[in-house]
């Protein structure tokens, strides 16, 4: 069992496979994408496999596999099928924009996946084109029905932008009537490669706000342990309404994650700089018991929330970079 100094349990690892993505969404990149890493940088599925393998002995129960987008790197299914033989890993997920994944369904279902979240800001053409600046609502749709028929449950991710997607807020809602799914509104965070400045216009609360006028009988239902989001039920609805308070950090103080870069870096923090590189490690002929020490220290000096972390990365003159650098 890993835990850092305030007594959190570290048990989840996000890892990011890559930084390339097939879409480039506002709220993520800038308009033209990112100056993606060189491929000798990013780590190997074995160096992969190797820091998780380790992480699951050291405690890990449940390892999210995300990116950019994962499915936009080569072989990725082989690597998730390694993965999900590692002895004593409980859970194995991912997070998808669902451009590609609808073929490979049956496959995830095969490995024992059992959920599976969805990226989807709007259910409009028009504004899925605005806001990814790409096509393909029709792929990511059909990447839904295909979880939902092999019996994958679905999270949707829904990133709320005042000037973007606010009339989206009550359709993508509406989905919990008809789809057993969980749709979860999201703050904006400051993770854009610097393509523009977040003022947080449509926090937690204003969300919740507009939701509850428009379902005034919503009632508040239990939060799991580790939960990112408030979560809510509408009655007479299959599913259930998440929000999760990303930029206001509401969830710091049970914090359970941990995430690992495309290049190896370590992050005990979404809001960090990361502070320790694996990959590095690991080429410079590290041993397991290197890494397990290392990474044991950068678990201590975990920031108490979001807010420590990020005033840590202003006084190192260090700005947010994009998600798809880290993994969301
Ligand atoms: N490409 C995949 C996808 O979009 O699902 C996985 C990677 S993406 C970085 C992971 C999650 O981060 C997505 O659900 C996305 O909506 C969310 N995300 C990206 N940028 C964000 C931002 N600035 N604020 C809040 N959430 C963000
Ligand atoms: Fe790609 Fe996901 Fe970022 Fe959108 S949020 S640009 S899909 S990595």
């Amino acid at each position: 069992m890993i835990t850092d100094s305030y007594g959190r349990i570290i048990n989840y690892l996000r890892l990011a496979v890559t930084d390339r993505c097939n879409l480039r969404c506002t709220y993520c990149m800038p308009k033209n994408g990112l100056d993606w890493l060189p491929r000798k940088e990013l780590m190997t599925y074995e160096e992969m496999l190797r820091i998780c393998s380790l992480l699951v002995k050291m405690g890990v129960e449940k390892i999210r596999i995300t990116g950019g987008e994962p499915f936009v790197r080569k072989d990725l299914m082989p690597f998730l099928q390694e993965l999900s033989a590692i002895n004593g890993l409980q859970e194995l997920t991912l997070t998808t924009n669902g451009l590609l994944t609808a073929p490979f369904v049956p496959e995830l279902k095969g490995l024992g996946i059992k959920t599976v979240n969805l990226s989807l800001d709007t259910l409009d053409e028009r504004r899925f084109r605005q806001i990814s600046r790409r096509d393909g609502l029709d792929k990511v749709l059909k990447t839904l029905e295909t979880l939902l028929l092999f019996g994958i449950a679905v999270k949707i991710n829904a990133v709320v932008m005042a000037d973007h997607n606010i009339e989206d807020i009550i359709p993508l809602a509406r989905l919990t009537k008809t789809h057993p799914i969980s749709v979860r509104f999201i703050e904006e965070m400051p993770f854009n490669g610097g393509s523009h400045t977040v003022s947080l216009k449509w926090d937690y609360l204003r969300i919740l706000q507009h939701i509850r006028e428009h379902f005034p009988d919503m009632q508040k239902v239990s939060d799991t342990p580790h939960a990112t989001s408030f979560n809510y039920h509408i009655p007479g609805h299959q599913g259930n309404i998440g929000i999760i308070a990303a930029y206001s950090r509401t969830f710091c103080g049970s914090c359970n994650r941990l995430r690992i870069t495309p290049t190896g870096v370590l992050r005990t923090c979404l809001y960090d700089a990361g502070i320790l590189n694996l990959k590095d490690v690991m080429r410079n002929n590290g041993s397991d018991e290197d890494l397990h020490k290392r990474v044991t220290d950068a678990i201590l000096k975990k920031p108490s929330d979001g807010w420590e972390a990020q005033q840590l990365l202003a006084q190192q003159k260090l700005e947010h970079q994009s998600m798809a650098t880290i993994g969301g």
